[in-house]
C-alpha cells in the first residue's frame, strides 16, 4: 500500500507534473501487472513500459513521488517496484533534489547497475509533445489525495 504521508499536501504546482506524463492516454496495463504475471511476459511489459518513462519528460518527479510514497506496484519514474524496493534499502534521498520533488534518475539507475542501454537521455521533444497532445484516456494513476 501507498505510503501517503510521506506525499505534500494537495497543492497544484507539486502535483502538475502528472499532466505531462509520457503515459498519459496509455493502457495503464503496460504499466501495472495483472495477477499471476511472471517471468518472460512480466519483463516484456516493464521494458516496454519503461521503454515509455525514458522519454517522460516528468520523469524525475514521477521517480521522486513514487519512492517518496512507497508505491508498492507498477513502473514508475523507469522503475520497476523491485528495482524501487531495491533502491528504498539502499537509500535514494541523497539523489533528490530539496523538497524530494525530483529525482537524478541517472544516479539511481547507476546505483541499481543499470545497463547504459536503460540509461535515460534528454526526453525527446517530439515525443513528449505527442504524448502531452494525446487525451483519449484521463491519466489514471493520480494519487490517492487527490482523488
Ligand atoms: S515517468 Fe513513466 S510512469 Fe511516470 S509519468 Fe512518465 S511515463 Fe508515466
Amino acid at each position: 500500500m501507498s505510503n501517503v504521508t510521506r506525499l505534500p499536501g494537495p497543492i497544484a504546482e507539486v502535483w502538475d507534473w502528472q499532466r505531462n506524463g509520457a503515459c498519459r492516454g496509455r493502457d495503464s496495463a503496460q504499466f501495472f501487472h495483472p495477477d499471476g504475471e511472471r517471468g518472460a511476459s512480466r519483463a516484456r511489459r516493464e521494458s516496454a513500459a519503461k521503454a515509455v518513462c525514458i522519454t517522460c519528460p516528468v520523469r524525475a518527479e514521477c521517480a521522486a513521488h513514487a519512492l517518496a510514497a512507497k508505491e508498492p506496484y507498477g513502473v514508475w519514474g523507469g522503475f520497476t517496484e523491485t528495482e524501487r524496493i531495491r533502491l528504498l534499502a539502499a537509500g535514494w534521498e541523497d539523489a533528490a533534489e530539496r523538497g524530494r520533488y525530483r529525482v537524478d534518475v541517472r544516479r539511481l539507475e547507476a546505483r541499481l547497475g543499470l545497463p547504459a542501454r536503460l540509461m535515460s537521455g534528454a526526453p525527446s521533444a517530439g515525443l513528449a509533445a505527442q504524448h502531452r497532445r494525446s487525451t483519449r484516456r484521463p491519466m489514471t494513476r493520480v494519487p490517492v489525495t487527490m482523488r
